[in-house]
């Protein structure tokens, strides 16, 4: 069978935002990803808040995270619109950075053959629109 994962539908998502996801959101606006590091430790801060887990400092850098690769992923078959329509594939995906140990960011994999992928594939950011703000999204990269 040839399964390839598709993208959901983001039309009607609507993305929480307060005022430590805010410049994420506002970088993705601009097809920039980029991520809270602490500027007393470096250690990144994700998801976004008000204190350092490491060293409580509040001051951060909005800096990227390097090249992305996949940490895990799923494949799921989402029903089609009838009983005789073929399932759409789905692949929600933890994704991890190269210059952000322990950060990873739950999003999907789009455009990839849910047969030939594997942990530590690297993978590259596709941002695509939502109610209310550009969403991060991943496809095989090469
Ligand atoms: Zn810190």
């Amino acid at each position: 069978m040839n399964r390839v994962s598709t993208l959901p539908d983001f039309s009607r998502l609507e993305v929480a935002m307060d005022q430590w996801s805010a410049p994420f959101w506002q970088a993705g606006g601009e097809h920039r990803l980029v991520m809270p590091r602490c500027t007393a430790c470096a250690t990144f801060r994700w998801p976004p808040g008000p204190f350092c887990p490491t060293c409580r400092a509040k001051a951060v850098a909005w800096v990227p995270p390097g090249a992305a690769r996949i940490h895990s992923f799923t494949i799921l078959a989402q029903p089609g619109a009838d009983k005789d329509a073929p399932p759409q594939w789905r692949m929600p995906t933890l994704v991890e950075f190269a210059d952000a140990p322990g950060v990873r960011l739950v999003s999907v994999l789009i455009d990839a053959p849910c047969d030939a992928v594997a942990i530590g594939d690297p993978v590259e950011i596709v941002w695509q629109p939502a109610a209310n703000a550009l969403v991060p999204v991943f496809r095989l990269r090469g």
